[in-house]
């Protein structure tokens, strides 16, 4: 079946992310659910950036690119991080 992770990870890893779900399911209960998708393996190759200064800001003043929209980051965390500093770097 297209998307099955067990035709790419080892019986064992396979088992650990089972078990990981299981007791992830005490703390967030629905995760081990039969409705949880989980997907893989991901790799980026390409970075497509905008040119941008240490405050993120292009070069049309006021104008400034964050987040995976200017190449700068990859994850919800980042993106996250990126976004506060930002806003720092704007209120000041
Ligand atoms: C399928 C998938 C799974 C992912 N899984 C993970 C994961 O497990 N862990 C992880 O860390 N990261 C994951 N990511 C990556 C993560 O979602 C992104 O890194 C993160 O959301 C980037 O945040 P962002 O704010 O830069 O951009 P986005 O979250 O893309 O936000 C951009 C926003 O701008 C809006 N927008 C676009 N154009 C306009 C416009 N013209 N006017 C107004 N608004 C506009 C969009 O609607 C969107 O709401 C995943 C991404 C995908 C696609």
């Amino acid at each position: 079946m297209p998307g099955d992770l067990s035709l790419v990870f080892p019986h064992r890893i396979m088992v650990d992310i089972q078990e990981m779900l299981e007791a992830l399911d005490k703390v967030t209960p629905g995760i081990a659910s039969d409705e949880t998708l989980l997907y893989g393996v991901e790799v980026k190759f390409y970075s497509n950036r905008v040119v941008v200064d240490k405050n993120f800001e292009t070069s049309i003043k006021g104008l400034r690119a964050i987040g995976d929209g200017a190449g700068v980051t990859r994850g919800l965390q980042q993106a996250s991080a990126n976004g506060l500093s930002v806003a720092r770097s704007i209120l000041n």
